[in-house]
């Protein structure tokens, strides 16, 4: 099973109309940190507060006629983009999700009418509990990353970046179970073989990385990050998204929790935008000094909006945050 540009391309026509296609705009502070034009991706702006949708909107788009619903786990906003792919198809839409999902994802898919179900502490566990419906009950399953149509969707973000900054030098990617990764790097070298594409998350729990690194999918602990959309292993049957990332990504780079902190309260004060954790590695990687130089515009995504506005609250006042085991320090901001 492969997937190539006519895939991606297919996709867009597909999601058209219902996902947003979203601005790619300047950060006037960031191009001055990153010593090049910076822009910002904002899938914060679709109708979810997440790119999610794309994936979920084509996936779901090619169930079969009959079927009783679709099932996934979920992190949180792939769960969000089914249930809102789901309810404009008429389907009945069962996300599964572990104890360590905030509950504003939970209300979010329940508001749209997805049911959930909360499953162990581990995506593993939850992605066992959406096999089980998928066999007991017909549900049509669809993974949050590992998945073909998954990726086309994704991808579309790679097209729409390279249409409207054909000199782009690199993208920096949000990088978890890789279905966006894969997605926006096939699109984006397919277009333009020279640019340089790389994957940031957290050092805690970074799956993809390690798994790239060992040749084969390496099962992390998980623990609480800024980052939650960036948590979980990458299945240990992975079929896509492992060769993908390995192929396609120049390098994975890892941010701290204290640095995601600092890039959250930066887009807040210096751009005045609301993301959530994994929005901002990409801007994180770069204000920590973690990234070569590029000889052109960089771009990153905003992949989401979606984050527990009571910690967001905590962070852009300075206050400190507990996330489980670790307790971060509180820093007012200081450009
Ligand atoms: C899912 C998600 C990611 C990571 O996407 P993968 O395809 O799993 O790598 C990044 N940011 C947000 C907000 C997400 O919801």
């Amino acid at each position: 099973m492969t997937i190539d540009l006519a895939d991606i391309l297919a996709a867009r026509r597909v999601i058209a109309g219902v996902a947003v296609r979203t601005p790619l705009v300047p950060s006037s502070h960031m191009s001055a940190v990153a010593n090049q034009e910076f822009l910002m991706k904002l899938e914060t702006a679709q109708p979810i507060g997440a790119f999610k949708l794309r994936g979920a909107l084509n996936a779901v788009a090619a169930v079969p006629a009959g079927a009783p619903g679709v099932v996934c786990c979920s992190t949180g906003n792939h769960g969000r983009g089914i249930a809102h792919a789901a309810r404009a198809s008429g389907l009945r839409a069962v996300v599964c999700m572990s104890a360590l999902v905030p509950q504003a994802k939970v209300d979010g898919i329940r508001a749209l009418g997805g049911e959930v179900r909360i499953v162990g502490r581990s995506q593993d566990e939850a992605h066992e509990e959406s096999v089980r419906l998928a066999r007991d009950e017909g549900l049509v399953s669809i993974p949050p990353f590992d998945d073909p149509m998954v990726i086309a969707g994704q991808g579309t973000i790679g097209l729409e970046m390279l249409e409207d900054r054909p000199d782009l030098a690199a993208i920096l990617v949000p990088l978890s179970g890789g279905g966006l990764a894969a997605g926006v790097a096939l699109a984006a070298r397919a277009i333009k073989p020279s640019i340089r594409v790389i994957g940031i998350t957290m050092d805690r729990g970074a799956a993809m990385a390690e798994s790239i690194r060992a040749g084969r999918p390496i099962e992390v602990d998980e623990v609480a990050s800024l980052a939650d959309s960036l948590g979980g292993g990458i299945g240990a049957h992975n079929r896509l998204t492992l060769s993908m990332c390995r192929d396609l990504l120049d390098d994975c780079v890892l941010v701290t929790e204290d640095e995601i902190y600092d890039a959250m309260q930066t887009l807040y004060f210096e751009d005045r935008m609301i993301a959530e954790g994994a929005s901002v590695v990409g801007i994180a990687a770069m204000k920590a000094g973690r990234l070569p130089a590029f000889d052109g515009p960089v771009a990153t995504i905003l992949t989401g909006r979606n984050v527990d506005m009571a910690i967001f609250t905590d962070i852009v006042a300075g206050r400190g945050v507990a996330l489980g085991d670790v307790q971060l320090k509180g820093r007012a901001y200081a450009a």
